[in-house]
């Protein structure tokens, strides 16, 4: 591993990069580095060099960056100027919905061995997350077209599913939602999973959300599923999402949001 590697952050540059984040550093690497000139140019110019090579090399330098780049930016009204593009996750994922009664449908997952009761609360079943999460493993591998078949195929309805923006967008007779690709992995595997043990499909349909708070892995990735809120996921909180301290359960790999804890 080379000196440059090592420097090297891939969470915060390459593709992970925060536009707010590196704008921000670069706006203060330049004052910093003007401000030093004055007293020694010698000194100013080793800043700003040594400065935006950080900021190249690790995506920012001014530590706590993720935290407060983003507000500034959109407290500034530039949030608009640092749009991710089509294929940027910046869209907030929906959920696929159906009109059941919440208590009808846990103890519908109750009955049928998907979750099990315990003095310490509600836990998937062994058997239920090992064949929800090889699902997803498999799921993992498809392309989002791919992805987008699987969705119109596990729906227990009629609907136009298109990969979209980055994740897969459904239109049916009752819902027009997009949701993300992490979340569409999971709710495809919620769906198998939770049908193939005699479970009413839109019963099924409503369990897919909730289901998501049980995730320990991944869906996308693989990585490691933890709590964590919105504002760590480096530019999340652009203008996309109004409360910062939004509470998800994000990956620690590749930053998907896979469940959002509701607002109290
Ligand atoms: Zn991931």
């Amino acid at each position: 591993m080379s000196v440059i590697d090592s420097l090297k952050r891939p969470e915060h540059t390459g593709e992970n990069r925060c536009l707010p984040c590196t704008a921000v550093n670069v706006a203060l690497v330049v004052l910093v580095g003007l401000a030093v000139s004055v007293l020694s140019p010698l000194v100013g110019f080793v800043v700003l060099v040594g400065g935006a090579l950080a900021v190249y090399l690790r995506g920012y330098v001014v530590p706590g960056t993720p935290s407060f780049a983003p507000r500034v930016v959109s407290a500034l009204g530039l949030a608009g100027y640092f749009d991710h593009g089509v294929d940027a996750p910046d869209r907030r994922s929906e959920s696929l919905d159906a009109n059941v009664d919440p208590d009808v449908m846990l103890s519908t997952l109750l009955n049928a061995g998907v979750l099990v009761e315990e003095e310490d609360g509600l836990f998937l079943a062994d058997d239920a997350r090992e064949e929800w999460e090889s699902t997803m493993a498999t799921l993992r591998k498809t392309t989002d077209e791919e992805l987008a078949e699987a969705v119109a195929n596990a729906v227990p309805f009629e609907a136009t599913v298109d990969a979209e923006f980055g994740g897969i967008s459904l239109d049916g007779p009752s819902m027009s939602v997009w949701i993300s690709r992490p979340q569409a992995i999971a709710d495809v595997a919620t769906l198998y999973t939770v049908v193939e043990r005699g479970v009413d499909p839109m019963v099924a349909l409503a369990a897919t959300e909730p289901m998501r708070m049980f995730t320990e892995v991944c869906p996308d990735c693989g990585g490691a599923v933890e709590e964590t809120t919105t504002r760590n996921c480096c530019g999340g909180t652009a203008g996309l999402y109004d409360s910062p301290e939004h509470e998800v359960l994000g990956c620690a790999d590749c930053g998907a949001v896979v469940y959002e804890f509701p607002d109290e």
